[in-house]
């Protein structure tokens, strides 16, 4: 009797889990991973090497290993 009453909750509890549901003491160190992820995201900044202009590495134009901000820097070099 009391096997079945705890093998109800253990599947109870995986069919909570598996529809999104989050059990404190068990997703605890699952969450901690995901705030040391996010502390991780530090963008690379890289500087344009006509005016000197900081911006990130998403945002940086590449010509012939050297980054750029923007088109117009990109055109007094050629
Ligand atoms: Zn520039």
């Amino acid at each position: 009797m009391w096997l079945k009453v705890i093998f109800v909750v253990i599947v109870g509890l995986f069919l909570y889990r598996l529809f999104g549901g989050k059990i404190p003491f068990i997703d605890k160190s699952e969450t901690s991973k995901e705030d040391e992820h996010d502390f991780g995201k530090i963008e690379a900044t890289s500087e344009c090497a006509v005016c000197g202009t900081y911006m990130t590495e998403n945002d940086a134009l590449i010509y012939q290993k050297k980054s750029y901000c923007s088109n117009d820097c990109l055109e007094k070099i050629k």
